[in-house]
C-alpha cells in the first residue's frame, strides 16, 4: 500500500491550498471561511518517484475555532491513526495560537512522523519570528508559501525521507 500523508491544522491556516499544491491541480476548495473545506479530501500525489496518498483532514470532519477540544482532539486522532506521516500546518502570519498548542499535544504523543509546516511565508527570505513555532515542540519547521508555490519541493524531500 501506499504510505499516507494528512495535512492537519486548525481552520485557515492553508491546508486545503497545500493539498492543491502537493497534488498540482486545484481539487480541494479554499475558502476564505475559515473550516470550510469540502470536495476531494483523498489524491495521490508522487515526489522523485515516490508515490504516495495526501489527506487533507479540513474535509473529514471540519471543526470551528471555538468548538471544543474534543472535536480537535477526535480529528487528530484520526489522522494519526490513518497516516504515516502527519505534515502539521500552523500559519507563520497569526503566530502561535491555542488551538495550535492543543493540536501539537496529542501530535506529539503520536508514534508518527510529524513535520512542523510554517505556511503563508509569502517571500524567499524567511522572517526570524517564525521560530517561535519552536515552542511547539514538534522540530524542525519547514517554511512554505502555498498560495505563492515557495518551499514545496523541500517539504516534498523531507516528506519522502520517512518512506
Ligand atoms: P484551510 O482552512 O486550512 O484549508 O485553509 P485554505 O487553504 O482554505 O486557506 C485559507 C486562507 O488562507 C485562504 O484565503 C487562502 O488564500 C489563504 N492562504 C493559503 N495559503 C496561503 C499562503 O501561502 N500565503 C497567504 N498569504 N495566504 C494563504
Ligand atoms: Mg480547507
Amino acid at each position: 500500500d501506499r504510505p499516507v500523508v494528512s495535512i492537519v491544522g486548525r481552520p485557515n491556516v492553508g491546508k486545503s491550498t497545500l493539498f492543491n499544491r502537493i497534488v498540482g491541480r486545484r481539487v480541494a476548495i479554499t475558502e476564505n471561511n475559515p473550516g470550510v473545506t469540502r470536495d476531494r479530501i483523498y489524491e495521490e500525489a508522487e515526489w522523485l518517484n515516490k508515490y504516495f496518498t495526501v489527506i487533507d483532514t479540513g474535509g473529514l470532519e471540519p471543526f470551528s475555532e471555538d468548538k471544543i477540544l474534543s472535536q480537535i482532539r477526535r480529528q487528530a486522532e484520526i489522522a494519526i491513526e490513518m497516516s504515516d506521516v502527519i505534515l502539521f500546518v500552523v500559519d507563520g502570519l497569526s503566530g502561535v495560537t491555542a488551538t495550535d498548542r492543543d493540536i501539537s499535544n496529542i501530535l506529539r504523543k503520536s508514534k508518527k512522523e510529524v513535520i512542523l509546516v510554517c505556511n503563508k511565508i509569502d517571500t524567499p527570505k524567511t522572517p526570524d519570528d517564525i521560530y517561535e513555532f519552536y515552542e511547539l515542540g514538534i522540530g524542525e519547521i519547514i517554511p512554505v508559501s502555498a498560495a505563492q508555490g515557495l518551499g514545496i519541493g523541500d517539504l516534498l524531500d523531507e516528506v519522502v525521507k520517512y518512506f
